[in-house]
Parts: structure tokens; C-alpha cells; sequence
């Protein structure tokens, strides 16, 4: 970069006054006689007006904040210039900067849901004020501490474990008093993240109210519907009953029967939802069970001509065999309800490097793809009309999104209208053991 011209010119000037300053002590000196003493004594006083003014400057960058800059010309008067602005700048990008922390800080603060910044490391760098009320973080004693060490509870750990932060993960803490905490973390910039902390007692509250409620409307219901349905049958099978009666006590026997699974499948909903968030259990014999389930299908009276089943693997399932069961018959059932007779119901059950997997593909009717992203909603029904004649609650593939949940598993769903539909249940590898001793024989039936 080369000067600017002004300095140039500035440094030009300088060195023409200090060489006329010699001139003028040489000629003083020479009519005393001695023109070197004359350029000597010219140019120490002309030294020491330089060093004067190097004091000031030095005096003057020390004490920049509050004193005004000397005056100078020339050179000095160049350079006091430039320092000044860059003082000037500097105060001002300061000054904004501050200005900029002090808003964010205030408006993170006021934020009605805490927020905590971590490093790479998880260490806390930084939290607000509604952060330190709901994770009882102490200003500046636990800066720098990991965030699991602060905030112990299983279901954070377990959060953190899993690594996929897509949703927010709800803890319950109960000190000081019981509230419901839903967390989620935010990564941005390198390795950092953001840990995004809101108070959801109340929704948690009514989540219960609604739960409870539920429970208690269905557990009300089943004594009524029970004492309902046993005289409707006694009344069905009554020789002396007249022939027109024939046709609505039928139809109210399959509407009862309808309630009785509606309220059952509501009641087995609410126990899911009541009970601890992991299920533990046994090792499940899944071929046994797809062999029972299938002679249930058979044991229907009507249901698809070909019921196959093909247990790839002898490893067993670690599960509850009560909500296992409910989901794997819920998705037969549902394969068997909505297949034609002519069509053919497959059952499979394998484990690879991704963990078990059940999978029940059928040749019925199938699923347009708008309806799948609902499918595991309650209620939903995608025809409710031969939903409703097949006896459907709509609720069975709720059940099974719940039971899969509470096993780490999910649920997928490919379907396409008139060519079948395949429900898949994915169980994670540590939910799968290997078979005790002996390696069973691959397992294939056919109706
Ligand atoms: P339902 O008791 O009505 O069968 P589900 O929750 O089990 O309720 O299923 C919800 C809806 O999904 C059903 O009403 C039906 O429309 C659709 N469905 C479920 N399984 C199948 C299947 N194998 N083939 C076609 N449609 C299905």
C-alpha cells in the first residue's frame, strides 16, 4: 500500500523545515564563529520541541478516554488526526457493540422460556433468567459445568443418549415443587447448542385431567354395556322371541359388541398412557406368537384364503407379551378386516444390524397416501362406514404407535389403494436377544 499523497507532502514539509532550521544555526553560527555549534544548538532545540510533543501524545493516548488531543501541525498534526479518528471508530463499533448485548440480553431475559447456551463440550456458557428459575442454575457457579451433571432426571439422560433431537423430551422435576419441563436442544454454529427449557405443567395437568377422565367414562361404561350385551344375547337366542324382533336385536348385539370394543380399546389406551414411559419385559417368542395369531385369523368366519407366516429369525423380542400381542393382532386383525377372501395375509418376522422387525403385508384394499400420515390418530378412519361394519374401534393402530413407543419402536406404513398394504414394526437391536441355545429352523406356514 503505498502513503497517501497529504502524508507525503506532511513528511516533505518536515524534512525541508529541519533542513532550513540547520541553514538557519549555520549561519547564526558562522557569524559567532562556529556554524557547527549553530546547526548543533538549532537542531537540539529543535529535538526537544519533538520530544515535548511525543510527551503530549503519550500523555494524551493515555488519557485519550477523557482529555482532548494536543494541537500540533505538520506531521504531529497528521498523525494526532489518524489516532483520533481510529479512537473515534473504535469507540463507536464499542459502543454499538454494547449497545447490542445489552438488547439481546434483554430481550433473552425477558423470554417467557429459558434458554441455556452449551459449548461443544455440553459445559453451560451462558443462561437466562427464567433458564437459572426453571433448572435451578445458579448465576455464575455453575458457568463452565456440564449441563447433565445440573439437570439429573432419567428421561433427559436418556434425551441425550439417543441423540435425535427433533422433538422435545418432557421431565418431571420434583424439587423445589413438581413441575413438567419440556427440553429441547437447538445445535448451531460449531459443536455448539442451545438448550430450550418451557414450563408445560399445565398442559401436563389437563393431559392428566383428560386422561383420567377417560378412564374413568370407560371404566363406567363397561359394567352397563356388559349387563346390555348379555341380554341381547339371551334375547337372541330366545325360541319365543317374535320374527320381527329378529333383525334389530341383531343389530343392536353388533352395535353393543362395537361399544364393548370401543370402550375396551379406550381403556387399554389409557392404561398404556398411565403406566411408565419404557416398557421392560421378557423375551417373546415372535414366531409362536405369529403361528397363534394365525389360527386366529383362520378361526374367523370369514378371512383371507391364504395366511402365510415366515419367522426369518428364532431371536427373541424383549417386551411385554400383553401389549406386544395387542399390537401385532391389532395390525392382523386389521390386514384380515380389510382383505378380501380371495386375497393372501403375510406375517414376518426378521432381525438384521438395524434391530427386529414385524411385518404384516396384505393384498386387501389398501391406503391412499394422503390418509397415512393420520392412520395412527384416534378414531381416525379412513372409510368410516365399513370401518364401523367391520366392527373397527379406530383405535387399533393407535394402540400399536403406543405400544411400539413404549418399546423404542415405530411404525411404518406403506399402502397403495387396491394393491395391499404393508405394516411394519421396527424394534431397536437392544430390544432383540438371540435365541437361548439351539438355532431354530427358518419357520414357514401356509394356510
Ligand atoms: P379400525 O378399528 O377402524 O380398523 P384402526 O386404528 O385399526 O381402526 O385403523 C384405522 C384405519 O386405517 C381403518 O379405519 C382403515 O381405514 C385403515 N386401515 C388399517 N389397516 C388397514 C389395512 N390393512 N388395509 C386397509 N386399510 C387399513
Amino acid at each position: 500500500m503505498t502513503p497517501p499523497r497529504a502524508a507525503l507532502r506532511a513528511l516533505g514539509y518536515a524534512a525541508l523545515r529541519v533542513a532550513g532550521a540547520a541553514l538557519a544555526g549555520a549561519l547564526l553560527g558562522l557569524l559567532a564563529g562556529h556554524p557547527w555549534l549553530g546547526i548543533a544548538a538549532v537542531l537540539a532545540a529543535y529535538l526537544a520541541v519533538q520530544l515535548v510533543m511525543l510527551y503530549r501524545l503519550e500523555w494524551w493516548l493515555q488519557h485519550r478516554s477523557v482529555a482532548d488531543p494536543p494541537e500540533a501541525h505538520g506531521v504531529w498534526g497528521t498523525v494526532i488526526a489518524l489516532i483520533a479518528r481510529l479512537h473515534r471508530r473504535k469507540r463507536f463499533h464499542k459502543l454499538r457493540f454494547v449497545q447490542l448485548m445489552r438488547q439481546l440480553q434483554q430481550s433473552t431475559a425477558a423470554l417467557p422460556n429459558g434458554v441455556v447456551i452449551l459449548n461443544d463440550e455440553r459445559e453451560i456458557v451462558w443462561f437466562n433468567r427464567m433458564a437459572g428459575q426453571l433448572l435451578g442454575l445458579r448465576p455464575n457457579i455453575d458457568l463452565g459445568l456440564r449441563i447433565e451433571n445440573l439437570v439429573r432426571e432419567p428421561q433427559f439422560a436418556h434425551y441425550l443418549e439417543k441423540a435425535d433431537y427433533t422433538n422435545p423430551v418432557v421431565v418431571r422435576r420434583s424439587s423445589p415443587s413438581e413441575i413438567f419441563l419440556s427440553l429441547q436442544l437447538v445445535a448451531y454454529g460449531d459443536g455448539q447448542q442451545l438448550l430450550l427449557a418451557a414450563d408445560v405443567s399445565r398442559q401436563m395437568r389437563l393431559e392428566a385431567v383428560r386422561r383420567d377422565f377417560v378412564a374413568n367414562a370407560s371404566h363406567e361404561l363397561r359394567s352397563p354395556l356388559t349387563v346390555i350385551a348379555g341380554y341381547l344375547e339371551t334375547l337372541a337366542h330366545d325360541p319365543a322371541l317374535a320374527a320381527e324382533f329378529a333383525a334389530p336385536i341383531g343389530e343392536m348385539r353388533r352395535q353393543a359388541e362395537r361399544m364393548t370394543a370401543i370402550v375396551r380399546d379406550l381403556l387399554e389406551l389409557s392404561r398404556l398412557e398411565q403406566t411408565d414411559e419404557r416398557a421392560g419385559g421378557t423375551p417373546l417368542d415372535v414366531g409362536g406368537m405369529l403361528a397363534l395369531l394365525r389360527k386366529d385369523v383362520l378361526a374367523r368366519a370369514q378371512h383371507p384364503r391364504e395366511v402365510r407366516v415366515r419367522a426369518e429369525s428364532a431371536a427373541t423380542l424383549i417386551g411385554r407379551e400383553s401389549e406386544i400381542h395387542s399390537a401385532f393382532a391389532n395390525l392382523v386383525d386389521n390386514a384380515a378386516k380389510y382383505t378380501p377372501a380371495e386375497g393372501a395375509i403375510e406375517m414376518r418376522w426378521w432381525v438384521d444390524s438395524e434391530g427386529g422387525h414385524f411385518a404384516v403385508s396384505d393384498t386387501g384394499i389398501g391406503i391412499a397416501a394422503e390418509h397415512l400420515p393420520r392412520l395412527t390418530e384416534r378414531f381416525y378412519r379412513v372409510d368410516p362406514g365399513r370401518s364401523r361394519a367391520t366392527g373397527g374401534s379406530g383405535l387399533g393402530l393407535a394402540i400399536v404407535k403406543h405400544v411400539l413407543q413404549r418399546h423404542g419402536g415405530s411404525l411404518e406404513v406403506r399402502s397403495a389403494p387396491g394393491e395391499g398394504s404393508t405394516f411394519t414394526c421396527h424394534f431397536p437391536p437392544e430390544r432383540i436377544r438371540p435365541a437361548a441355545s439351539v438355532v431354530v429352523a427358518p419357520r414357514t406356514e401356509n394356510a
